[in-house]
């Protein structure tokens, strides 16, 4: 172990999930399936998506019989160890753009946009408490480089039609939060901050409450069409919707879909009040920067800061299960750039590390398909931006359901760009991890090259990295 990566062992919880069960406590697990059953939907996964999907087909159907199997507990995934970031990014616009034209990109961002409120609006009325605080989300330059890629970042969000992004200089940024050397700032006000536990935690008490049936310890081994198999039974229905986002590697035949990517995440002690007032951020926006290695970060509701970033990305073989725990070396990383970010937090304790894992598809978009031949339905590859996405993709679901089915025509979200959108398998390993491993040393030597240049272009080998990961 290094000794900066020993720095920030005294009293750190690793792993355990995440920080928000700590905060929250773990749940009790609902009894597993009992045998073999049928119902009209079967939804495999009980993260934001599967959660949200029940919600809403329920909501539209009330009698519709559905079933949600969740091999651990709701929430035991990205949803219960996420940055708690509710936005309006979605991984894939831009390509979409490409692929279908710039309009049906703009109606893909539009219902980002609203999903947001979407969520908020959902949360107030089933009545449930979400750690909720609507302050948008700033994005940070803190270089030369950096800044020119903020001022791009601006204007390419403007063009999809957000008309209330609004652009700081360092002096307005930092009467919002004090970033060391921050030189400019966007915000947008279709943001918020959430308590990622209590809101999967909510979700899923309002759809038990509407009499979706959840079977928690209940491993999926099989999708097929018209059933799911499970070691205690298999049930079956004319829908069955995969919703296992980053673990989707570990079923039958999904092996190389979408690339399992680690992300890693610290939470501090509680802020004193003399540290917050050095810090600021008295608008709890949620914080991002324009690092090619990015982090992303909250003020909690109870008075931490939660940092994420690129971390140690991607284990050999498609790997995904430790209950959170991540190592030190990546730990200490994260702190590092929590007190670059603030240095008067330089004495601040690391309460907590985990980690968790999310979906990458080969060209970084993500997705929402219904097949119609086989019933078979998925929903994610979010890549990191999931939390709103989600709610979007289920109510798509919803209506892709709805219209096989002959209850309802198409809708505004059936002929959005992401529906249906076809891409190439991942590469057999170990070619795969030997790009995902070279994509991110290239994002943090662009980086470093940024900051002791003081280049004001973006790195060309970042360009190369975006290649490399397939995202251009
Ligand atoms: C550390 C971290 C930070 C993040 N921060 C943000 C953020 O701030 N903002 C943002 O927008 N996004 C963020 N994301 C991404 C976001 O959390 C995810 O995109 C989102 O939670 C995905 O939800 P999901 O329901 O599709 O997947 P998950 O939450 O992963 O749920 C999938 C569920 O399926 C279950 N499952 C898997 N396989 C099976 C099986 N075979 N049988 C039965 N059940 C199964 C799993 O146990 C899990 O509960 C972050 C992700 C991570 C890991």
């Amino acid at each position: 172990m290094s000794s900066s990566a020993s720095g920030v062992v005294n009293g750190l919880v690793n792993g355990g999930i995440s920080f928000w069960y700590a905060d929250e406590g773990l749940p009790q697990v609902r009894e597993p399936l009992a045998g073999d059953t049928s119902a009209d939907v079967v939804i495999v996964g009980g993260g934001y998506t599967g959660l949200w999907t029940a919600y809403y087909l329920k909501k539209a159907a009330p009698s519709l019989r559905v079933t949600v199997l969740e091999q651990r507990f709701c929430g035991y995934g990205a949803s219960g160890r996420n940055g708690g970031w509710l936005y309006n990014g979605v991984a894939g616009r831009d390509r979409y753009a490409k692929l279908h034209g710039h309009d049906a990109a703009v109606r893909l961002q539009r219902a980002m946009n609203d999903t947001v409120g979407e969520v908020v609006r959902v949360v107030a009325e089933e009545g449930f408490d979400a750690g909720v605080h609507q302050g948008g989300v700033l994005e940070v330059a803190r270089t030369p480089a950096q800044l020119a890629r903020l001022r791009d970042f601006h204007a390419h969000e403007l063009s999809y039609g957000e008309r209330d992004r609004e652009l700081y200089g360092a002096r307005e940024t930092a009467e919002r939060v004090r970033v060391a050397g921050a030189v400019g700032s966007s915000w947008t006000p279709h943001g918020a901050r959430v308590h990622p536990v209590k809101l999967v935690k909510g979700i899923a008490a309002a759809v038990a409450a509407l009499g979706v049936e959840i079977h928690e310890s209940t491993p999926v081994t099989e999708i097929l069409p018209g059933r799911a198999v499970t070691p205690y039974g298999t049930v079956r229905a004319p829908y069955v919707l995969r919703c296992t986002e980053g673990f989707t590697a570990a079923l039958k035949g999904e092996r190389r879909t979408w690339l399992p990517m680690n992300s890693s995440m610290i939470a501090t002690e509680p802020l004193t009040e003399e540290q917050w007032a050095a810090v600021g951020w008295e608008g709890r926006e949620a914080l991002g920067d324009m690092a090619h290695a990015y982090m992303y970060a909250q003020r909690t509701a109870d008075g931490r800061i939660a940092l994420g970033g690129r971390g140690v990305p991607y284990r050999f073989g498609s790997r995904t299960d430790n209950d959170g725990r991540t190592r030190l070396e990546t730990a200490a990383a994260l702190r590092e750039i929590l007190v670059g970010f603030f240095p008067a937090l330089a004495g601040v304790r690391v309460a907590h590390a985990w980690s968790g894992v999310l979906g990458v598809p080969r060209d970084w978009c993500a997705t929402v398909t219904l097949d119609r031949d086989t019933g078979i339905g998925w929903a994610g590859g979010y890549v990191g931006s999931g939390v709103a996405t989600a709610n979007l993709a289920a109510r798509t679901l919803r209506d892709l359901v709805r219209l096989d089915s002959g209850e309802d025509g198409r809708t505004d979200l059936t002929d959005l760009p992401w529906v249906g959108h076809k891409v190439r398998r991942w590469e057999p390993e170990p070619l795969r991890w030997l790009g995902v491993r070279g994509m991110y040393a290239t994002y943090r030597a662009a980086d470093r090259r940024e900051t002791e240049h003081h280049a004001a272009g973006s790195s060309r080998l970042a360009r190369v990295a975006d290649r490399v990961a397939g995202r251009h």
